[in-house]
């Protein structure tokens, strides 16, 4: 045994919290990697990537529910967009791209999937430091569906804090274009579990409240929807909302959201591909409005759900 495997072989396992894990272990699912599909656990991508190095990429998520993809055509033009906008280009068109998504669901066996495409900067082969030497990289992947709120929290809603984080600001990183820059949601995540909260909501560079890590925010008051409306993803899950309004016969806008109109809120919820709408109970440890999920969420919740069933808004998996 040489000396790094026997300085490999005494240390510890890794833990998370108390628990060990296995850190070459994977969720269960399929990746669409050089034209080929694999196990998660064979997806890997170079060191020298763009996309690593510098978080020069773009990418969306879309999720499948009872076998079927939800609202994918949106999806699908909000990629193309941030790839023209990157000037990346991948070897794939719109169907072609909807076809590998199909083909890495129907291969995972997941009917609730959380499914992603990604472009990244890709790298050189002499390690230019020319992006325009690049070589973009398509990839894609399925595993099972996940959650910005658990089942309890979708119950009783979740806790949140706002922290003084600012989101990157839309001169800097043009927000609808999806991307990886998330160093500022992370620091507003870990002030959110320092102060006891189950996650995050930043500011805006005005000092109002923009999104959250994967997620973006609404306001009901008197009946009325308000949303932030600049630098943040303008995120389907939002859009899905002002859709549903729409239907409803209710009020909704993109504004500017203060944290104090947020906490004099009748009723906030956060929405995410990843979990829907999700209501939002508590902020800075005080209840927003009576602190019980409010009629206006559960009514948008319960509608949102139903639409995952309907082929206007949602398309069908083949499974093998
Ligand atoms: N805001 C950010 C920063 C996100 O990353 C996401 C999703 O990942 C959202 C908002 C919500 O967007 P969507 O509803 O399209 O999932």
């Amino acid at each position: 045994m040489d000396q790094t495997t026997a300085t490999q072989a005494s240390k510890p396992p890794p833990t998370v919290g108390d628990r060990h894990v296995d850190p070459h272990s994977y969720p269960d699912g399929i990746a669409f990697l050089d034209g080929q599909y694999l196990p998660m656990s064979q997806a890997k991508v170079s060191v020298l990537d763009w996309g690593f190095l510098h978080s020069d990429a773009t990418y969306d998520t879309v999720h499948v529910w009872n076998g079927r993809f939800f609202r994918l055509d949106l999806h699908l033009d909000r990629f193309f967009r941030g790839l023209e906008k990157l000037r990346m280009t991948i070897p794939f068109d719109r169907d072609d791209v909807a076809d590998i998504l199909h083909n890495c669901v129907a291969l995972s066996g997941h009917r609730a999937a959380y499914v992603e495409m990604l472009c990244t900067r890709g790298a050189s082969p002499s390690f230019s430091r020319d992006p325009r030497q690049a070589i973009n990289r398509f990839m894609a992947f399925a595993v099972p569906f996940g959650s910005v709120a658990n089942a309890e929290q979708l119950q009783r809603g979740l806790r949140v804090a706002i922290s003084d984080k600012v989101r990157i600001p839309p001169a800097s990183v043009d927000p609808s274009i999806k991307n990886y820059h998330w160093l500022d949601l992370v620091r507003g995540l870990y002030d959110a579990y320092d102060r006891g909260a189950e996650t995050a909501l930043i500011l805006d560079f005005n000092g109002n409240v923009a999104e959250g890590p994967g997620f973006n925010v609404f306001r009901v008051k008197d009946g009325k929807l308000s949303t932030p409306a600049i630098g943040v993803l303008p995120g389907i899950t939002r859009r899905t909302v002002f859709d549903l309004c729409a239907e409803e016969g209710l009020v909704a806008v993109a504004a500017d959201v203060s944290v104090a109109a947020l906490k004099a809120a009748d009723e906030v919820f956060v929405t995410s591909t990843a979990g829907g709408i999700m209501p939002v109970t508590e902020i800075d440890g005080a209840p927003i409005a009576d602190g019980k999920v409010g009629s206006v969420t559960s009514r948008l919740m319960a509608l949102y759900w139903q639409k995952h069933d309907d082929p206007v808004w949602s398309s069908q998996v083949s499974y093998p």
